[in-house]
């Protein structure tokens, strides 16, 4: 059998079934089909060339002849087709405008075979021109978009995959030599099958994802293929050109020396071109692992400085953490020149804003960004990223990257630079995940430090209750002693001079607050649960303003009670509710004091529109009101303006008042005194058998409402210093 014969017969057979063995897979994405439309194309090829060497005369202008032309027109189209499964967007629409220029001239190269031209030389030509102008353009394609891409390293990679691109086209040239007549041996046709046999390999296997993979690939193919072809060279040249024997050898040596082959050449050409992004990718891994363990936040810094710092291919590194009030970020860690070591929030807010939308930023793709828009005249736009730049040069930094909680709050900055070289994308998008990881280490920590916190401060308040305790016992033999002797030394003038009483007045004094504070604070720091039962809230404020009532006398101020229809019971501690109420009816008391006839008003009213129902006590005076200053810390234990303050009723009333599942709040508007809001979650009907809470208020002034009496008015009741009487 005439070699190109051989040749065409294990083409075709290899090629289709590679193609079938494709497109017969039930999961396949583009690539994997258009890799086998291009496989199918070519079996095509060579067996209609095959079917024309065997059948035809030998002119190539029978039917398979021309439809061994039709299918070499076709070819360029479905290489172009199969590039564009793996470029980007950008390359992506020029490549499309190649496929149609390649797609029209296909059109007239195929009329044309149609006709007796096709046997004219000028024909062959056009048709190797056109082949070879497909192919060009594709790769051409690819070497523009890898000047315009942002990535110095990505744009190296994109050049490399078009030199290697080159060189397969190179491969297929001799096969087309036969169209102009030319003559060679058939290494071409075993380069091809070469070539294509290890795209299916890859495309098989999904594992053409990236650019580095798709370039690293085809160097080892490139490589591959150039050792088998020599092989068979020698085989060719040793056995003689019409041995039969020759393809059944060369395809057993091939087979064994294949995967060995292929294992090596694959080693060596890792090492050697794509060495650095090996150990680019073992670094991040390491350090991902690492930072996976940290607890605390000052680890962090010291454990990515470090692996940076070994991985010798970074030559600047820096941390930045935000400050509390999220205002700047001050330095962490750094590895190399000291950078900036305090970044204020306002004026790095381009930056940030960048971040925030990116997720990392480098210093090349703004550069490349910003001469675009220099060189178009968009100067707001080029203004910003000019400020972009700045910031991350004042950082001495390549790519900074945000470190963000789920929430998308910002707790930092990693910031790397490489002195000779800039990172690819792919390197960036590794150095993504490891700012990932870092931001979830300092959640962690975050978490770790609060549990910290809280344990502290639980131990801290069990030994502050303990010392209460031990203080409040001797206070009441102190202020025993000290009233024995005031009472043994009889009345004022007899034997004791005045200083002497007045001191231990003093003592008496002090030690009744000393005593109010610890009490308060034992009652702020252990609250009993109490009783919490439904209650009505009315009959509360009705009890607690009679106890209220004398002091208010005394002082010439007036309490009204305004209280609502049809109240809802509560579920709370009566007791604990009662001191409430006369924690705020004190303050507002003392409020009032000196102000001339003061006017304190106390509602209880049911909150109809709110779901669960509440009800809500109203306490409102007449006074000065809360400064702002005092009214963010309102609540804060030990927070107060008095003299003889000791700043926990308010705390107490907020933690009872939450402890039943409600809220309090003061309001304050200028010039009209201070309301205190206790809202509290009206009892659910099954827990609130009516007579329960209305059999609690028996015994008291008031008497108990009944429904006829009460609907559809406000009672007014008042205790005030002057003769007013409640009115039932
Ligand atoms: P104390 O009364 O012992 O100071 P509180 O916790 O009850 O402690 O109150 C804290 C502070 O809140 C008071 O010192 C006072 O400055 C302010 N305050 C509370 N109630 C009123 C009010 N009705 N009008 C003006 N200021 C008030």
């Amino acid at each position: 059998m005439e070699i190109r014969l051989q040749t065409s017969l294990i083409a075709a057979l290899v090629s289709v079934a590679l193609a079938v063995s494709v497109l017969l897979r039930t999961r396949r994405g583009p690539e994997q089909r258009l890799f086998g439309l291009l496989a199918l194309n070519l079996g095509a090829w060579y067996l209609t060339r095959l079917l024309e060497l065997a059948l035809g005369d030998g002119t190539g202008s029978g039917f398979f002849g021309r439809l061994h032309l039709v299918f070499g027109v076709l070819f360029p189209l479905s290489i172009v087709r199969f590039f564009r499964a793996f470029v980007a967007e950008e390359a992506m629409r020029r490549i499309q405008r190649l496929n149609r220029a390649a797609l029209g001239l296909a059109v007239v190269l195929l009329v044309l075979a149609a006709t007796p031209l096709h046997e004219h030389i000028a024909f062959r030509t056009a048709l190797l021109t056109y082949v070879f102008l497909a192919l060009g353009g594709a790769l051409v394609a690819v070497v523009r978009w890898g000047r315009q891409v942002e990535s110095s390293q990505e744009s190296r990679r994109l050049l490399f995959l078009a030199a290697i691109g080159g060189l397969a086209a190179l491969f297929a040239l001799p096969e087309y030599l036969p169209a102009v007549g030319l003559e060679l041996p058939p290494l071409g046709t075993v380069l091809v099958l070469l070539f294509l046999y290890l795209l299916h390999q890859s495309v098989l296997g999904s594992r053409l994802i990236d650019l580095y993979e798709l370039a690293g690939r085809l160097a080892v193919l490139t490589a591959l293929s150039f050792t088998l072809a020599g092989l068979l060279w020698l085989l060719v040249r040793v056995a003689g050109e019409t041995s039969f024997l020759q393809p059944v050898v060369a395809s057993l040596v091939v087979l064994l020396l294949f995967d060995p082959l292929r294992s090596r050449v694959s080693a060596q050409i890792q090492r050697l071109l794509f060495r650095d992004r090996v150990l680019f990718e073992r670094t991040i891994t390491n350090l991902r692992r690492r930072v996976a363990h940290v607890l605390e936040v000052d680890d962090l810094a010291a454990v990515l400085m470090e692996g940076f710092a070994e991985s010798r291919r970074f030559a600047r590194a820096a941390l930045y953490l935000a400050t509390e009030d999220r205002r700047a970020l001050d330095l962490a860690g750094a590895l190399g020149p000291t950078p900036l070591t305090h970044l204020e929030v306002a004026p790095a807010r381009p930056l940030l804003q960048r971040l925030e939308r990116d997720g990392q930023v480098t210093l090349e793709g703004t550069l490349r960004r910003l001469e675009g828009h220099r060189v178009r005249g968009e100067d707001r736009a080029a203004e910003t990223l000019y400020e972009v730049a700045q910031g991350l040069e004042a950082m001495g930094t390549s790519v900074a990257l945000a470190l963000r909680s789920d929430e998308g709050e910002l707790y930092g900055l990693l910031c790397v630079g490489d002195a000779s070289d800039s990172f690819s994308d792919d390197e960036v998008g590794l150095l993504r995940g490891l700012a990932m990881q870092a931001a979830i280490a300092l959640e962690n920590s975050r978490l770790f430090q609060r549990l910290n916190e809280r344990d502290r401060l639980a131990a801290l308040g069990e030994m502050a209750a303990g010392l209460a305790h031990e203080v409040r016992n001797p206070l009441g033999a102190i202020k025993a002693a000290a009233q024995y002797v005031e009472a043994s030394q009889g009345s004022p003038g007899e034997h004791a001079g005045g200083a002497e009483r007045e001191m231990l007045e003093v003592i008496v004094e002090e030690v009744d607050r000393l005593g109010r504070v610890v009490g308060g604070f034992l009652d702020y720091a252990k609250p009993g649960r109490g009783d919490p039962s439904p209650v009505d809230a009315g009959e509360v404020a009705r009890r607690t303003l009679k106890l209220m009532e004398p002091q208010a006398r005394t002082q010439g101020a007036r309490i009204t009670l305004v209280e609502g229809d049809a109240l809802p019971p509560v579920r709370i501690d009566a007791e604990q509710l009662k001191q409430v109420l006369l924690n705020l009816l004190r303050n507002a008391l003392q409020a009032v004091e000196g102000r001339g006839e003061g006017a304190i008003t106390v509602e209880v009213a049911g909150v109809p529109a709110a779901e669960p129902r509440h009800v809500e006590l109203r306490v409102r005076d007449d006074g000065p009101g809360i400064s702002a200053a005092v009214r963010s810390k309102l609540f804060v234990p030990f927070v107060t303006t008095k003299d003889d303050g000791t700043g926990l009723g308010l705390a107490l009333s907020q933690r009872i008042v939450s402890a039943a599942g409600g809220t309090i709040e003061a309001r304050s508007p200028r010039g009209q005194g201070a309301t205190f809001v206790v809202r509290l979650p009206a009892a659910s009907r099954e827990s609130s058998p009516g007579s329960a809470w209305a059999a609690s208020s028996a015994g008291t002034a008031a008497a108990p409402r009944t429904a006829a009496g009460a609907r559809g008015s406000a009672r007014r009741d008042a205790v005030a210093g002057a003769a007013e009487v409640p009115s039932g």
